[in-house]
Parts: C-alpha cells; structure tokens; sequence
C-alpha cells in the first residue's frame, strides 16, 4: 500500500516510521529545507535552539511517544526527569511534592474531577478562587507550561484525563541529543525501510475515490496522512474550513548561564511570574550547549511586545547574580503557534474522505503536547494496520 504524508514534523514521522516498518510504501513530503517541524533544533551561538519544543517529553520513557518510538525501532534514549518538578515561590525554592499543596486544596481538586463529569464544569480560573494562592499560581503556571494557555481558556473536564496519565505514566523525561535526535531517528527508520523524505511543498490534494498529491508533480495513494493541521488540509483540498479554532500562543527564551541554575533534569514552575516556567536540559546531555542552556517558556495572550518586556524583567529578577545572556527569544502563533488549537479544541484524526487522516498537533489524542500527538498518530495506526 502505499502512502502520502504531508508533513515531516514530528506526528509525520512517526506515522510514516511505523507504516515503513510494516511493509507499506511511505512518502513524506516536507516544505522546509530541514525535517522535525516544532520538534527539532538549530544550532545557533553553540546552543541547540529548539525551533519550537523545549526538548522535552512531557512523560518520558514511560508516556506513549516513548512507546511509538520503540514500536517503530528507534533507538533514541530518553532520560526520566528527577525531579519531576520544582517551584519558584516568592524567591524561594521548593521541590514539588503531594505534600506542596494544603490538603484542602487536593481534597477539592478531587471532589471536582468527579463533579465535572455532570453539570458543574467551571474554568480553571473559576476553580481556583478559594483555592491557596500557592496552589492557584501553580496551577497558571503549570497550565502556562504545558498548553501556553491561562486559566481561564479552559475548563476543568479537560485536565482530567491529562491529569490521569501524568499519574500513571509520570513527569517529563529529556531525549539524549534533544528533540532533533528523536526526529533524526525516525527520519532513519523512514530511509532505511526504503521510505521517501521529498523535500517539497504540497500544493494541494485531490480526494475522493482515488487520492492524490500535487507538489512538482502529481502523485496518487492509496491513503494520505496530513500532518499540518485540520485547517490547511481543508485548504489544500480547496475546501472551507468550519469554525476557526483558538490557537495557543507563546514565547520561548533561550539563555546561556555560566553555572547552571536549576541543576536538574525538571521543569521549574515560577509562580506568580509572566513566565511559566524554566528548564536545563544541558544537565541531561552537556553537548546541547556549550555552557548551560536554560529555556523558560511564557504564554502570550496578545502576543505584545509589553508581554514580551515583562517575561525578560522575570528573567532577570530570577537570574540574579548570575552571569548569563538571553542568545534567542522565539514567538510561537499565527502559522507557527505552540499548539495549532488551544487544548481541548483537538479534533480526531478522520475527514471527509475514507483515505484521508490528519495527524499531529491539532489532532491529539486526550494528553499532552508530543504524548498527545502520539496517541494520535496509533489511532490512525489502529484503522490502517
Ligand atoms: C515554544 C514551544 C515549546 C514547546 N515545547 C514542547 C516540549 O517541550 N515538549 C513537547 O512535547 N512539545 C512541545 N511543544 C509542542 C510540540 O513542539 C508540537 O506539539 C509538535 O512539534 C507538533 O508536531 P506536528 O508534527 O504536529 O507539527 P509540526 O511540527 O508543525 O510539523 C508540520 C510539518 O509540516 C510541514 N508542512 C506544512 N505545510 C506543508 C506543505 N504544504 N507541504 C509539505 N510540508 C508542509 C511543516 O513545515 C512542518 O515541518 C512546544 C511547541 C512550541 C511552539
């Protein structure tokens, strides 16, 4: 069989490795000279600047990117963050525990997981008043971090079942070589099962009983896998597109420092700050820097400069004495967001036509960022193999 993937971002490679290694005759078609989309990296001043992601797994070894990866033969290592979280709290700081949290906190976190199957669905915001104010900034900054949203864009029935896998499958992991070895290896297993990655746009799809591909030339399939979003795939099959969903807009900070500041493989949430969050992925793998990299990552409501201004003024009063500089700050919306719709919009992976799936961002399944592509991407899998 043979198959047509729009896309060599992270949920198109995955797809096409998986599918290559079954037997089935894989086209990947990309339009940017390089592969991995939002998941790879740059180098830029001796540092691997992530074009989009962090370099980091939000599960780990353990979540079900991890698994793919395995299934399709990748060999890429990923290293489980210890600890899996820290807080920035008022200038102290503080290793995230059950035990961070007044238990009357955890008590109404618990009792609303089970009312927001019925009727009573508040927003994350209106959830938190009466809540401790540590609990309230966590809870923006962790939903900063993870979705680059507020508290306010969405509501509390969504969280659950991430909230259910981060239980079971645990905190974020940090792949050895960054996000650019996972793509690079999948990219592999893609070449090396005699799959195509064609440097070239799509133009457009033609669908209906047959399916084909319009980029220099016209190619059909028996299937497509579309990894650029439920939006452009309609405008690439000429179609209108329903209603337009939010986008999730952010800003990444990528900073050099003379002696490493977080000192561990976590995340570290800043509370009551512009920015969310920071991590320090040199202190999993030393060759993404040549000193330390740290990445501090801030939703963007506007996406204003004024934003911007007051995430940089965060920076400094957190970095104090140390040495350090800011080598890159990368804004994330319109064609290139954090996340293509805000969480909770994702759409699942069918269109109109029996031969056409999308993939990737936009089309998650219930977990977050990379996890959440990736339970997209075996759902496709299911119905195909
Ligand atoms: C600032 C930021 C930080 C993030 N941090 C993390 C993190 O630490 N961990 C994590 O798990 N996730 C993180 N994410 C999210 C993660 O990067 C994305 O969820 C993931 O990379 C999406 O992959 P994708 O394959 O869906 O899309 P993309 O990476 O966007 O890939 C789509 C590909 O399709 C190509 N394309 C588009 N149109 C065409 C066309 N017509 N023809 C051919 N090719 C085309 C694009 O060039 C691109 O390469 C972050 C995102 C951002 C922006």
């Amino acid at each position: 069989m043979k198959v047509g993937i729009i896309g060599a971002g992270l949920g198109g490679l995955l797809a096409g490795a998986i599918l290559s290694s079954e037997g089935y005759r894989v086209d990947i078609y990309e339009k940017l000279p390089f592969i991995g989309g939002r998941f790879t990296s740059i180098e830029y001043k001796g540092y691997q600047v992530g074009t989009g992601a962090l370099h980091m797994i939000p599960h780990g070894k353990r979540g079900s990117l991890a698994k793919l990866l395995r299934n399709a033969g990748c060999r890429v290592e990923i290293v489980d963050s210890k600890p899996e979280g820290e807080i920035y709290w008022k200038g102290e700081r503080e290793t995230l525990t059950k035990k961070t949290f007044p238990f009357k906190d955890v008590l109404r976190f618990y009792i609303q997981t089970f009312l927001s199957s019925g009727k009573k669905n508040p927003t994350l915001e209106e959830f938190g008043k009466g809540l401790d104010e540590k609990t309230r900034y966590f809870i923006k900054s962790f939903l900063g971090w993870s979705f680059s949203i507020f508290p306010d864009q969405i509501r509390f029935s969504k969280i659950i079942p991430i909230y259910k896998r981060t239980k079971k499958h645990k905190g974020p992991g940090v792949p050895v070589g960054g996000c650019k070895a996972v793509v690079e290896d999948l990219a592999e297993v893609v070449v090396s099962n005699d799959g195509k990655i064609v440097m070239e746009k799509v133009e457009s799809i033609k669908a209906g009983k047959e399916i084909a591909l319009y980029s220099r030339e016209k190619k059909e399939y028996d299937v497509v896998i579309s990894d650029v979003g439920h939006k452009l795939t309609m405008e690439l099959l000429g179609r209108r597109y329903g209603t337009v969903k939010p986008e999730s807009r952010g800003v990444k900070y990528t900073i050099s420092i003379d002696e490493p500041f977080i000192e561990h493989s976590g995340v570290l949430f800043t509370l009551g700050m512009e920015i969310a969050g920071m991590n320090e992925v040199t202190n999993v793998d030393e060759n993404l820097g040549k000193k330390h990299m740290l990445q501090a990552h801030q939703p963007l409501r506007n996406g204003t400069r004024a934003e911007i201004i007051a995430g940089l003024k965060n920076l400094k009063e957190i970095l104090k004495g140390y040495k350090f500089e800011v080598i890159a700050i990368q804004s994330y919306k319109g064609d290139w967001p954090v996340n293509r719709v805000m969480a909770g919009f994702d759409e699942d992976n069918t269109t109109p036509y029996k031969n056409l799936y999308v993939v990737g961002d936009g089309a998650k399944g219930d977990d977050i960022e990379v996890d959440g592509v990736a339970l997209g991407v075996e759902k496709v899998l299911e119905d195909l193999l």
